[in-house]
């Protein structure tokens, strides 16, 4: 499965806030098998997101749009996605009653807006928060505020399925120009990608479809590089 993840905010943009969403997503995503192949910031602006979800839809399993829910002037997203669906928005009756019902909230307690998603949205019920989500057409549209994103995802999680993997990671202190023939051989010997991520020293990391294969890989490359333990 290929993912695209989109992050909206103009303060993502800006640096005021760090995407720590996409990297969480990244991350939850990968431990399933799920290939994230793009990730996107963009601004609140309605006609960026409904451009970059239309073409994202078309080219991905899925999309996960994170940010700009809720009610006020800047929360955009919903009528972005809305409109690379071609459809329009509208108050959701079962988020509305979920949101009295399981919430807490009294309706009229609830900012206008609140409970409007695309029209034929499934709504995704916000656990940590009070804007809900949405699903619709393979795009999955989900808070900004992390707690409330982790807590939402969870409950769509298993929507996301693929071929497992497994890595292992070695950690030598060698400069990365030196290990370019090692890395070539152990890629020639085993069925495993291997990335390299210098730093504070070189992170080796391989991954496989085979976890005997990702051990073996490992463990000949450990034999034949210094290792920073
Ligand atoms: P609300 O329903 O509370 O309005 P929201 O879904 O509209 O939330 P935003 O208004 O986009 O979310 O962002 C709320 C806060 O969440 C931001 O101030 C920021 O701190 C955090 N946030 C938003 N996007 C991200 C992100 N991609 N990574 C980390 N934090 C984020
Ligand atoms: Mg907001």
């Amino acid at each position: 499965m290929h993912v695209a993840l989109v992050s909206v905010g103009d303060e993502i943009l800006a640096g005021d806030t760090v995407n720590t969403n996409a990297a969480w997503l990244g991350q939850r995503l990968a431990a399933r098998g799920v290939d994230v192949e793009r990730v996107t910031v963009i601004p609140d602006r309605i006609e960026e997101i409904a451009s970059v979800v239309s073409e994202y839809r078309s080219e991905y399993d899925a999309v996960i749009v994170t940010g700009g829910l809720g009610p006020t002037h800047d929360d955009l997203t919903m009528e972005g996605v809305a409109a690379a669906l071609d459809r329009g928005i509208e108050r959701n009756e079962e988020a509305l009653s979920w949101l009295t019902e399981e919430g807490g909230y009294a309706r009229e307690d609830l900012t206008a807006g609140t409970a409007d998603l695309p029209a034929g949205a499934r709504p995704l019920h916000n656990e940590a928060g009070v804007a809900p989500g949405a699903a619709i057409e393979g795009v999955y549209v989900l808070p900004g505020v992390p707690a409330e994103m982790k807590a939402m995802f969870e409950t769509v999680e298993t929507e996301f399925e693929g071929e497992p993997r497994y890595t292992s990671v070695v950690y030598t202190t060698e400069p990365e120009s030196a290990l370019v023939p090692r890395l070539e051989a152990v890629r020639d010997r085993f069925d495993v990608s291997v990335g390299s991520y210098p730093g504070d020293g070189v992170r080796l990391k391989l991954t496989g479809a085979d976890e005997a294969v990702v051990e073996s890989a490992a463990d000949w490359l450990r034999e034949r590089v210094e290792l920073d333990e």
